[in-house]
């Protein structure tokens, strides 16, 4: 039997650590439209959350993400351990510089993980979004339970994280699983990154856009989308008109879906991960987007990895926010604190 003293010191040492258990993380997300900041708790739920557009130039930005941060951390009351970021773009990790922004300007070299540490006075972390969206999806998601998993972000653009081991593994040069660059058309249509025959050229909402305009021009009048002028045809458009019977907007999603079947392929064919999450707004088509996709997988595929399950994200919009208060929690301890 333990004496009385030893018990009162368990307890207080006890409270202690539940304080400090309890301690929820901060998520800013850094979109190409949106700024989204979160508090986080160590479960993955949102007790706070607050968005704002994305300034179009990036020191036009700052301003706006500190001061959503700080506005959410007074709405919740609570300072977090640690903040992390989720940035719309290739991010040296172990810098925690900006590399570039394909579509927004001055980004490029920016210590954003420094700067907003220096700022909020909290630790901070930097990853690229897809990988927060992957973390976030392994940890509280539909990832939850695999030992290793693939995450494929299909948007405006495609992004993508390995997971192993329940950790992300970014690589030597923070570029691992950059499946929306796997060249599936060589020659293709020209991507965002310069390269031609991108899956992102291919398959992200942008380029199902971009196809079912094409076919429109060629002459397939038996559209609804002819309502819509070309410049304001947008990937979501033709998904909707697809979901309602749409035949060429059903055809523009089914060859995306071959396209990025095929990325899918050869990532599992180096990966052989136990599964394969898709999210991203192109992926809220659900079955109508996944079917066909699977499709495409097994016509790719070489052996036993046939049946690999592809499977729907689970976290939605939220994911990037959620993932990047999770990146948080899975780095602190590992990076200079401000
Ligand atoms: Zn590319």
């Amino acid at each position: 039997m333990e004496p009385a003293g030893f018990t009162v010191v368990l307890c207080r040492h006890g409270a202690t650590l539940r304080a400090a258990v309890d301690t929820p993380f901060l998520g800013l997300d850094v979109g190409n439209s949106r700024l989204s900041a979160a508090i986080v708790s160590r479960d993955g739920h949102l007790l706070a959350l607050a968005r704002a557009d994305t300034p179009p130039q990036a020191r036009a930005a700052l301003d706006p993400l500190v001061s959503l941060a700080e506005g959410t951390i007074a709405e919740h009351g609570t300072r977090p351990a640690a903040v992390g970021i989720g940035f719309g773009g290739p991010v040296d990790l172990k810098a925690g510089r900006v590399r570039a922004s394909f579509l927004s300007s001055g980004w490029e070299g920016l210590a954003l993980g420094e700067i907003v540490a220096q700022r909020l006075g909290l630790p901070a972390f930097l990853a690229n979004d897809a990988d927060a969206g992957g973390l976030a999806e392994a940890m509280f998601g539909a990832g939850q339970g695999a030992a290793s998993m693939l995450y494929v972000n299909v948007g405006t653009g495609i992004g993508g994280a390995v997971l192993l081991g329940g950790r992300l593994h970014t690589g030597a040069t923070s570029s691992a699983g950059e499946i929306g660059h796997f060249v599936v058309v060589p020659g293709g249509p020209r991507c965002e990154c310069g390269k031609r025959g991108c899956a992102q050229a291919l398959s992200s909402g942008t380029a199902i856009a971009r196809r079912a305009g094409g076919l429109l021009d060629a002459g397939d009048d038996r559209s609804a989308l002819r309502q819509i002028t070309r410049a304001e045809l947008s990937g979501w458009d033709v998904g909707r008109a697809a979901l309602q019977g749409d035949v060429v907007a059903r055809r523009a999603i089914d060859e995306a879906a071959w396209w990025l079947g095929i990325a899918v392929a050869n990532a599992v064919h180096l990966l052989d991960p136990e599964r394969v999450v898709i999210g991203g707004g192109v992926a809220e088509l659900g079955e109508a987007w996944l079917r066909p996709v699977r499709a495409s997988y097994r016509s790719h595929i070489f052996g036993p990895a046939t049946d690999t399950p592809i499977v729907a994200a689970a976290l939605g919009y939220d994911a990037g926010v959620i993932g990047a208060a999770a990146l948080a929690m899975s780095e602190q301890g590992a990076r200079s604190a401000p």
